[in-house]
Order: C-alpha cells, then structure tokens, then sequence
C-alpha cells in the first residue's frame, strides 16, 4: 500500500514536470474512467493535461434501435430474453427490456452468455435470447457460446448481436481537428482481441500515441505517462509494451472463434450514428443462432431523448455537467440517458464520485 503509494507520487511527480504545454487525452474505457473519477486521479494532474471521455461504454453507445429489436423479440411468446442488468434499463422508442418485463414478458438477468445458455438447458420449451452488446472483447465467449450450442444441436438458444467495434469509431472521431487529441489510452479488457495493427494504423494516420493500460490507478498514470513522453518526443505509436494481447494460444483460438461465427458490417451508436465497419453480425451458416433472423427483425433507428447530450460526453466534446440534465433531472435513480444508467457511464460516475462539482456547475 506504501509502495503503491510512493509510486504513484513518483509519476504524478514527474506528469507535473512533464507537462509544460497544453495536452489532451482521450480515455476511451468507462472502467477506466471511473476509476480516474473514483480516484481522484483527474485533481491531481498537471492543469495543462486535459482529460476527456471515449466512447467505450457498451451501454451508452447502444442506440434506441437496437433496443426496440431486444424488446420486439423480448415480447415473442416462448421467448426468454438473458441480459445483463444495465441493459435493462436503458431506454428504446417506447420501451426497455426492464418495462417489458413488469408488462409478463419473461427477462432473466445474467451476467454471460454461458448463463444464457445453461438457461436454454433447462428450459428446452422455451427460445433463450442473448442480446450480446458489448466490444469485441466480448466477441469470443459469444462466439464460443453459439460454436457450442451448434455442436450439441441445441436449436432453443439465440443471439442478437450488438457487439460493436472501437477502433473505427476512434478513427472517426478523431478526424475532428476541434478535438484535438493528442493520446489514446485504451484499456486491455476493449483491447483483448482488436488487431495490434488497427491501432498502429490508428496512431500513424492521426498523429495519435496509443497505450494499452489496466484498471488500477498506478496502471492508468503510468499510461497517461507514457502518452506524455511520447508526446513530447513527437512519437505517434503504438505503445504496446504493457500489454497483455500477445498471441497466446488462447489469443489465438479467440481470434478464430470470432472469425468462424461473426463478420463486421456497418452498424448504429448511440449518438454517433452509423459507422463503417463497427459491428459484428452472425455468419449465414449459423442462422439458426442468429435471433434477427429466426424473427425476422431489423434494426430500425429509434427515437432517443432529445434532452439526452450523452453522444457529445461519449466522443470527448462534452463533460456531464454541461449537459442542463446533469443531476437535476437526470439521476442514476432517475436516469434520463445510458451514460447515467451503466455503472461504468461517464454521467454516472461523474454524479457518484464528484457530485460536489456537479452542484457548482448547475447553479
Ligand atoms: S446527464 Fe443524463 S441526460 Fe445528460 S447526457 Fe448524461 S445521461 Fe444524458
């Protein structure tokens, strides 16, 4: 504890020495994020290293359409639909998959697609639904899931794939020269299976320094460290040496696992709108796995809260203060937007760990 504390004087120390002219930083994980709100990490930072959010919550970057299709099929009869709890709550058109159940529909909380599937074991009369949101880390256990229920012949599981892509999505946003980020500080969990060459081609194309960081606080200002220094050296790399994506077997089978079930195509974000390349669907010879297509339902663009700012905070534009809502009338008890509802959503974080700061800004 000691230690760690020493440490990390010791880099905030030398960020405070580093950082001499004005440097901005994307943070696209919300696990990290929160973990710089939780901390405190932000306060004690040089005030010229700015800090802003990404896009890399998977329930805050689900638009409202792909919502309505979880809850049309969640509303089938025979259907069981198995979803995380945050997805629960955020908001389609007209309904969540939380609403549909107070209404009879039948929704399991779960907390994997493993747990969807053993519910398909015991309930042979009825189709289990898995809508698989998340980023391509979470691609393998999907991908392992469906491989599975097609080797035993099971025929009452399915997915709806929602998994969506980052290394797109960052491409996208940073050919706004008004944002002007300078680093990218990934977390290993979104980074697991995304091509090492994606973000070298990402940091080569945009002027950008990329570093893979965990979750502790010393792991992040030790990201946030190396971004500095390869900065001030005008490096646009890479940084993979703390990273821990390197080709294991498991890596390995994971890579191929996602390419036998899945394929990328253009899909929606939340706020962000349709972005090339970003989403995985189900190959055509595992359609019965593939829940859009046993259906037959399409993702429609749905109506989101016009109120709702979280597509400026989830691409850096914004911070949760800004947005009139901001603690006022949008609460994690009263949520208003997804970036309020996730654990892991910036708004949510911002109100739980700085809520004094919230006050400030609203009045
Ligand atoms: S405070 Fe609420 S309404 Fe405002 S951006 Fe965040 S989630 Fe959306």
């Amino acid at each position: 504890m000691t230690e760690d504390l020493t440490r990390q004087n010791e880099l905030l120390e030398e960020l405070h020495r580093l950082v001499d002219r004005p440097m901005r930083l994307m943070v696209a994980c919300g696990t990290q994020n929160k973990a710089i709100l939780k901390y405190g990490i932000r306060e004690l930072l040089p005030e010229k290293l700015d800090l802003v959010a990404g896009p890399g919550c998977s329930v805050c970057v689900m638009p409202a359409g792909h919502i309505d299709a979880f809850v049309k099929v969640g509303m089938q009869p025979g259907v069981i639909t198995a979803a995380c709890e945050d997805l629960l709550r955020v908001p389609g058109s007209n309904d969540s998959l939380g609403s549909i159940l107070e209404k009879g529909a039948r929704v399991e909380i779960i907390s994997n697609p493993m747990d969807a599937f053993d519910i398909a074991k015991r309930e042979p009369d009825y189709i289990v639904v898995y809508p698989a949101v998340g980023f391509e880390a979470t691609a393998p256990s999907v991908a392992e899931t469906i491989l599975e229920a097609a080797r035993l012949g099971m025929d009452n599981f399915c997915v709806i794939p929602s998994i969506r892509l980052l290394p797109p999505t960052i491409d996208l946003l940073m050919l706004d020269p008004d944002l002007n980020i300078r680093g990218l500080l990934c977390s290993d969990h979104i980074n697991t299976i995304s091509d090492t060459e994606a973000y070298t081609e990402l940091a080569k194309k945009h002027q950008l320094s990329c570093y893979i960081a965990g979750f502790e606080v010393i792991d992040i200002l030790e990201g946030i460290l190396s971004l500095v220094k390869q900065i001030r050296n005008d490096k646009t790399e890479f940084d993979d040496t703390s990273a821990f994506i390197y080709s294991s077997d498991d890596k390995k089978k994971a890579r191929r696992m996602v390419s036998e079930v899945f394929f990328a195509v253009d899909t929606d974000w939340r706020g962000l709108g349709t972005i090339e390349r970003s989403g995985f669907v189900i190959r055509d010879e595992l359609a019965l796995y593939d829940a859009t297509k046993r259906f037959n339902v399409r993702f429609k663009e749905g109506e989101e809260s016009c109120m709702c700012q979280c597509n400026a905070i989830i691409s850096g534009r914004g911070v949760p203060p800004d947005c009139p809502a901001f603690g006022m009338v949008c609460s994690p008890q009263t949520p208003i937007g997804p970036c309020m509802i996730s654990d892991e959503g910036i708004c949510h974080s911002y109100f739980k760990y700085n809520l004094h700061e919230s006050r400030q800004h609203s009045d």
